[in-house]
């Protein structure tokens, strides 16, 4: 089975015409009638390289990695807190999910302004491998980049979704990097203060992950630039010093959305809703209706690091919230 799995997969790969494609095709459609087995389960098993997506904005160029993704069961528990999960439940069917399952992907962002490489989070890293996630720079290879070409790494906030990647065996994973750090974010999860409250794990994880970097690192706040073209919007709520970026080449916009929204239905069509991820629940609702009214109003595209792969979209305002329409070809022409 493995042979003719391979002899089929090699056929398709190779510049065949149409012929060489039909005879490996009715070989396995033989193979199967004979053994009624089916053979697509090796394919489901293949480790597929990280998805990529690659575009311009302007003349930056803008490459998104899907660093992994991760499936969890209860919606309800971690959207909509404050509602019944039902009603969480209808929202999801309505909009052709499966009310009790969601799954949750983590799209670091690279841009490249012609002068510098600017990463946007860097995933779970060696921590998250054994899940199938910390695929960045596997992402990034496949791009054409190394971890020494990144020049400046930037973190929107510091939980472990978004600075895994920082170290790799104790080491800088980017060690040509420079960093840039949100001085709010920065002083609350180095604080002493967080041991002993729920925040403790997350201190721990930036002690081990993000002091080690802050010799490098330039320590910013609201508005200002990481590099020409790119500065900082404060987004607090989500986490206490959580910040977005403002990305703009040559008339061409984009807004870094980081964890503003967590899900592309739950978080955008009812903003309000209560978010376990969200650290002070209010601040975070607020900050979620200010920016994607600021998306909507200005008809921007907008990057959200948990949006749908490749976390690029839109959205238009609705009674409620916001409905999220992907990016197709608007950057392509
Ligand atoms: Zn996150």
């Amino acid at each position: 089975m493995t042979g003719s799995f391979k002899i089929n997969r090699r056929a398709l790969i190779g510049s065949a015409g149409m012929g060489a494609i039909a005879a490996p095709f009715l070989l396995r459609t033989n193979a199967f009638a004979q053994t009624a087995q089916p053979q697509t389960s090796m394919e489901i098993n293949h480790v597929m390289p990280p998805d990529t997506h690659r575009f311009k904005l302007g003349n930056f160029e803008v490459l998104v990695v899907k660093d992994g993704a991760r499936p969890s069961g209860k919606p309800g528990e971690t959207f909509g807190t404050d509602q019944t999960p039902e009603t969480v439940g209808a929202l999801l069917e309505e909009n052709f999910l499966p009310k009790d399952q969601f799954v949750n992907s983590f799209s670091p962002a690279l841009i490249n302004t012609g002068s510098d490489l600017v990463l946007f989070d860097t995933g779970f890293g060696e921590g998250g491998r054994e899940a199938g996630n910390g695929r960045l720079v596997e992402g990034l290879a496949a791009a054409g980049y190394t971890p020494e070409d990144v020049t400046v790494v930037v973190l929107t906030h510091m939980h472990g979704d978004h600075i895994g990647g920082l170290m790799e065996k104790g080491k800088p994973a980017f060690p040509k990097a420079r960093y840039v750090f949100g001085q709010v974010e920065y002083d609350f999860w180095t604080d002493t203060k967080r041991a002993g409250t729920p925040a403790e794990g997350g201190h721990k994880a930036v002690l081990a992950n993000v002091k080690p970097l802050a010799e490098k690192a330039t320590f910013i706040g609201d508005g200002a630039e990481v590099v020409p073209g790119i500065t900082a919007i404060a987004a607090f709520g989500h986490s206490p010093g959580h910040m977005i970026f403002n990305v703009e080449s040559n008339d061409k916009r984009l807004i870094l959305t980081a964890d503003t929204a967590n899900h592309f239905v739950l978080s955008l069509q009812r903003p309000d809703w209560e978010v376990r991820f969200d650290m002070d629940k209010a601040a975070a609702a607020a900050t979620r209706k200010r920016v994607f009214d600021m998306v909507a109003t200005d008809r921007v595209a907008f990057l959200g690091y948990h949006m749908p792969f490749p976390a690029v979209g839109y959205v238009e305002k609705q009674e409620t919230g916001y409905r999220f329409v992907p990016k197709s070809y608007q950057f392509d022409i």
